[in-house]
């Protein structure tokens, strides 16, 4: 099949189609080089997005190989700071810094992408004078009420005005507890041999706790009646599964045992049924999701404990809080509006028209004036950092590889905002049992595709709202978000262009053996290695098969694809099946993060916590690290 559609992933998954151990470094770095897209503007570009061609070749190459350069050209650059990764955890470090050193603080950022945010990335489209925003990886500010004075400081800093957020947004479609939503199963033969999808539109997340007319709904599902039957017992709450347990071994039980094992063994129900209870907890763990305990699921508001009368309080308290909805805040293009505020702050000149918060989804930003040395904070991007060492007790020196060329800048000090895993092949000189910490976690894989969609007549009719679907290479198919923060202007009916926004968890073999570990290991593999054509193959299927019957037609209505893979994802949150309780300070998320001389580290990873407010408390944690480094210094 041929489409109209850019394809800019002429590099996809080169380094381990050709394995870069065969190459000689003089080669792997000249490869590289091909794989930096010198472009004006990253946000607009299709394809495979998130970790693009170009950005991960040299990373690989150290890490697989132990390949790096020889030399690097040491430049005539000395930064007060230097921070490795433009994420929101490195910016967010980067303004703490200047914020407390002053204006003219030399900063240098380095990112190996093309664009910087991080996960916080942005997608833009533009057709038939629309601007279209889609969101690239971090979604949503979640329940900023409950974050810490760091991180809510860091929203004041930027101008952001939560309450203005709340009334700018429709109510937004994802993760949606209070409305309906549809669920949806591949299987009626639909159109030109795309499966068309069986769909029950309802409260689900509610009605699996007992609420409202479950026995319908599961009547519905397109499942033998013995399944069925224990769907609706398994709903109703009329049973404790666990009523043969002493009191004391239930606890240990739901603590100990996977939910899988659970829903099998003592529900009853099929392994092919059970899939419909995991949408949450893979987008919650990504593929580790299938081995969340009893306990992890139950706190993601699978069912199973309103049966059980000693889990009454937490019964009610979910129920609660999915009757009151979610208290998470939306930019339209996710959390990439956050990182363009700290960028505007940091680097005014890359968005000279820009007020900010009122203004900031809307605005364009100059990437050519990123990296100017006529300003105190340069932000370089294309520029994978391959070492790093103190020299002596007053500088550190930071090697990268930027467009095939090795080079080399110091600082006075460095936060290290890039992954835990990658710092041991930095920072060979960490001790052992450090480096052992930082390698423990393993990144979570997830896959966010952006649809733009040439009007909205079809998913109008669907009925608007989030499609689950179990089954289905992306489990969450929804709308960009309808909101007018940022000065974004959303679409204003069916007729306009949309964005259909698709979230995907890699696809494991699990045969229940492997830990969260293993499947997460397997599920980045899988993810380098799934070309552009696979992923568009399967938007084109799953959008014809939800939305053909509403007269959606793939191959004309799809006027472009992003896919943003990030095979290095959510920081590695522990699991109760596969991680042992570590006394306080001792986790290797705590251990792994300790100062190193003028060195410290940052990133969610250091937190153990896939959330934005920990990004940000660790840069500030990082930040202050060092400025307490340079007191003692005197
Ligand atoms: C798909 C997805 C959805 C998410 N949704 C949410 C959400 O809704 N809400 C929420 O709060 N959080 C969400 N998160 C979690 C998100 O990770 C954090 O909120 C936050 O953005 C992490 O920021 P960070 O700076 O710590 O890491 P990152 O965003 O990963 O930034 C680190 C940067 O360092 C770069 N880097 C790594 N190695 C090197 C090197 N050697 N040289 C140079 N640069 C390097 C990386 O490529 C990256 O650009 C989501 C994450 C993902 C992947």
């Amino acid at each position: 099949m041929k489409y109209n559609i850019t394809r800019r992933d002429f590099l996809n998954g080169m380094a381990i189609a050709t394995g870069t151990g065969l190459l000689t470094p003089a080669e792997l770095f000249a490869q590289t080089s091909t794989g930096v897209q010198q472009v004006v503007y990253p946000p607009t570009l299709t394809g495979i997005r998130g970790n693009h061609a170009g950005s991960f070749e040299t990373m690989h190459a150290l890490a697989w190989g132990g390949q790096k350069p020889d030399r690097h050209h040491k430049l005539d650059e000395h930064y007060d700071m230097v921070i490795v990764g433009a994420g929101v955890s490195g910016l967010a470090a980067a303004w703490f810094y200047q914020k407390t050193m002053g204006p003219d603080a030399k900063i240098l950022l380095l990112d190996n992408h093309d664009d910087f945010g991080g996960h916080a990335k942005r997608n833009e489209f533009h057709h038939r004078g629309r601007t279209l925003l889609g969101i690239g990886g971090s979604i949503n500010v979640d329940t900023p009420s409950d974050w810490g004075e760091i991180a809510k400081g860091l929203l004041d800093d930027l101008g952001v005005d939560l309450e203005a957020m709340k009334a700018n947004s429709d109510e937004v479609a994802l993760l949606n507890t209070t409305a309906e939503n549809l669920l949806a199963f591949p299987g009626q033969e639909g159109k030109e041999g795309h499966a068309g999808h069986v769909k029950i539109r309802a409260k689900w997340s509610q009605l699996m706790l007992g609420e409202g007319d479950y026995k319908s709904a599961v009547r519905a599902l397109p499942l033998p009646a013995p399944e069925q039957d224990k769907l609706i017992e398994l709903f109703s709450g009329d049973r404790d599964y666990l009523d043969d347990l002493p009191q004391s071994e239930k606890q240990t039980y739901i603590e100990s045992v996977s939910y899988a094992q659970f829903l099998t063994e003592r529900v009853g129900l099929a392994v092919d049924t059970i899939a419909i209870f995991y949408p949450v907890p893979k987008l919650m763990f990504g593929p580790a999701g299938l081995r969340v305990s009893v306990m992890e699921a139950f706190y993601l508001g699978c069912p199973g404990m309103q049966g059980m009368d000693w889990l009454s309080d937490l019964t009610s308290a979910i129920l609660g809080g999915l009757k009151a909805g979610s208290k998470s805040l939306y930019f339209p293009d996710g959390n990439a509006s956050l990182a363009r505020l700290l960028v505007h702050k940091l680097i005014p000149a890359a968005a000279p028209d820009t007020i900010g918060f009122d203004d900031i989804a809307a605005s364009r930003f100059d990437y050519g004036a990123l990296d100017q040395k006529t300003h105190s904070v340069r932000l370089r991007l294309n520029s994978t950092v391959v070492g790093l060492r103190e020299i002596g007790e007053d500088v550190v020196t930071v090697d990268y590889v930027r467009d095939g060329k090795a080079v080399s800048v110091s600082g006075d000090h460095c936060v290290l905002a890039c992954y835990n895993g990658a710092i041991p092949y930095l920072c060979p000189q960490l001790p052992e049992s450090q480096k052992e910490a930082l390698r423990y976690g393993v990144k979570v894989p997830l896959v966010m595709t952006n649809v733009l969609i040439d009007n909205g007549h079809a998913y109008s009719k669907l009925g608007g709202g989030q499609v689950t679907c179990p089954n289905d290479p992306y489990v969450v198919v929804t709308t960009a978000p309808a909101t007018t923060t940022g000065g974004h202007q959303p679409p204003r009916g069916p007729d306009d262009p949309m964005v259909i926004h698709m979230l995907g968890v890699p696809s494991v073999t699990s045969t229940g053996s492997e830990t969260s570990h293993d499947l997460l290991k397997q599920a980045r593999h899988n993810v380098y290695a799934t070309t552009f054509n696979t992923y568009e193959q399967q938007v084109r299927e799953q959008l014809q098969g939800l939305l053909g019957e509403h007269g959606f037609n793939h191959k004309t209505d799809i006027k472009a694809i992003t896919v943003n893979r990030w095979p290095h994802g959510y920081a590695y949150e522990y699991m109760s099946l596969d991680d042992p309780k570590w006394p306080k300070g001792q986790a290797p998320h705590e251990l792994g993060r300790a100062q190193f001389g003028r060195i410290s580290i940052a990133n969610s990873d250091s937190e153990a916590l896939a959330y934005l407010d920990a990004a940000i408390d660790a840069g500030w944690r990082a930040v202050a690290e060092q400025l307490a480094y340079t007191q003692r210094q005197g």
